[in-house]
């Protein structure tokens, strides 16, 4: 899922309902459902804005073998769909909406959306990541006409046809493996000899007979009319380039953290990522993080779970220490 808040323009509506609520959390994938889940059990009445999907980046993985509990694995929208029913069996509330504006000068913090402006007593920030573009000529133009950040969401569509896959990491070879079910050749082409994912996708890849490689390559325009035809490789080695035809070109090259909205209020670090402690305190007292918003490291469904359920509890702990509080006397919890 794509919640990249920050590609919406900030909020201009004046008049604006407002809601007073004790703890909003802005996404609805691993992380922000299990915060819904354990503020709701709180007994918080948490609102969720969910941004333009449900589910996180986890949605959109056909399966999901590593999340604990599912020894078959689980569907990455079912898990989603699962997150969802248990924090609204406990009372969370999901709002269809996307964040536009926030103001985390003063507590309660506000939170403009298209339609509403709320006012939260305390904030959790689970806005997740989005995949990392080339940025090579041809990308932008033939997005959605052969050039896809989703084998899930795309992968039918090249039955029988030759697709590449640039990365090395465990999307690539997980999207890469998940293509070979519809595609007759895969390519993976990555930058390096040897491979950043972990061993068991690695072994997966190569025993695959659907699967090649192309090493110490990368990929330095996408070409095509109407859609993708060919690719243009370099080896970066011997800085040789010839172009490889291809009807699809799936990237998976990392993600950059969906941050823009907080940028200049929030303490980010250098890639952008919220700077928290491990209780998922960021350095505004009442404003917390969870999931890969704030994590460059793990990435994992269970560890966004994890991170979701600390962040709530951690508001739950503040709430009840600011109890009779002005924000200019709020305390860390
Ligand atoms: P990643 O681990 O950061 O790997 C990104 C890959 O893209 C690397 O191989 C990198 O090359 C390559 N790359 C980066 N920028 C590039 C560029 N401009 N041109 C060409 N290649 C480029 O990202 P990821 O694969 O999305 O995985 C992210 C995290 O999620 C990891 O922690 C991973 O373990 C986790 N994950 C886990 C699973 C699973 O457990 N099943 C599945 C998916 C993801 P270099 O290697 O040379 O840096």
């Amino acid at each position: 899922m794509d919640l990249n808040l920050s590609n919406f323009s900030a909020g201009t509506a004046s008049n604006l309902v407002s809601e007073h609520v004790k703890v909003l959390i802005l996404g609805a994938g691993p992380a922000g459902l299990s915060a819904a889940l354990y503020a709701a059990r709180a007994e918080l009445a948490p609102v969720v804005l969910t941004g333009t999907a449900i589910g996180g980046q986890a949605s959109l993985t056909h399966t999901i073998e590593n999340y604990p509990g599912f020894p078959s694995g689980v569907g990455g929208s079912e898990l989603g769909d699962l997150f969802q029913k248990q924090a609204e069996n406990f009372g969370a509330r999901l709002e269809y909406d996307s964040a536009t504006e926030v103001d985390l000068s003063r507590r309660p913090f506000s939170v403009k959306t298209y339609s509403k402006e709320y006012l939260a007593e305390t904030l959790i920030i689970a806005t997740g990541a989005s995949p990392n573009h080339l940025n090579v000529p041809g990308e932008k133009e033939l997005t959605g006409r052969g050039v896809s950040y989703c084998a899930t969401c795309d992968g039918w569509f090249f039955k029988d046809k030759k697709v590449v896959v640039v990365g090395g990491g465990d999307s690539a070879l997980e999207e890469g493996l998940f293509l070979t079910r519809f595609a007759s050749e895969v390519t993976i082409i990555h930058r390096r000899d040897t491979l950043r994912a972990g061993p068991i996708l690695q072994r997966r890849a190569t025993d695959n007979k659907k699967i090649k490689f192309l090493w110490d390559s990368v990929v330095t325009s996408i070409n095509g009319e109407k859609a993708v035809e060919t690719v243009t490789i370099k080896n970066v080695k011997t800085q040789e380039e010839y172009e490889v035809p291809t009807d699809g070109v799936f990237i998976f090259i990392g993600h950059k953290p969906n941050t823009e909205l907080f940028r200049g209020q929030l303490a980010l670090d250098e890639r952008g990522y919220i700077i928290s402690d491990m209780s998922m305190h960021t350095n505004i007292p009442g404003v917390f993080v969870a999931g890969e918003v704030s994590d460059p490291i793990y990435r994992q469904v269970v560890t966004s779970a994890g991170m979701g359920a600390a962040a709530a509890i951690a508001a739950t702990r503040f709430l009840e220490a600011n109890e009779d509080t002005t924000p200019e006397e709020t305390v860390n919890a």
